[in-house]
């Protein structure tokens, strides 16, 4: 059974199977011991794509009209979508002299409303959601 570790459920730390408590915490091991395995330390290291939340984030409160943050987060049809949305409301705007420009807030404040969201999720929810899942809206 030298092979067998437990995984302690406080700290990560992987302990022989034979231990009853973590080496390194104290905690009390759960009692059937795993095959080693890597697993990511809490605070060690960000999951890949975390990078994107705080760039996305802040493209979509300051550019959001533009979609730029969907581009950053790899939705390119999303993005143009919100390009598109953003020069209609201009036309219209101009087509209507002006009656429509409100318009032209409607896809900033997706963007302002989207990079708030981004910013307020953790990095494993940022992740989970947008780079895993890749939930195109909100
Ligand atoms: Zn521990």
């Amino acid at each position: 059974m030298a092979t067998q570790y437990t995984t302690c459920p406080g700290c990560a730390t992987q302990n022989p199977g034979i231990n009853v408590r973590c080496t390194n915490c104290g905690t009390v091991l759960p009692v059937s011991p795993m095959p080693m395995q890597h697993v990511p330390r809490p605070g060690t290291g960000k999951p890949a794509g975390a990078d994107k939340k705080l760039a996305a984030g802040i493209c979509g409160i300051l550019l959001g009209g533009l979609g730029i943050h969907k581009f950053i987060l790899g939705y390119n049809q999303e993005g143009i979508i919100m390009i598109a949305i953003y020069v209609l409301a201009i036309v219209v705007a101009m087509i209507t002299c002006g009656i429509g420009a409100p318009l032209i807030f409607v896809p900033t404040i997706i963007g302002i409303i989207e990079g708030i969201i981004y910013l307020t999720k953790s990095d494993e929810e940022f992740v989970q959601t947008y780079v895993i899942n890749k939930k195109p809206w909100f």
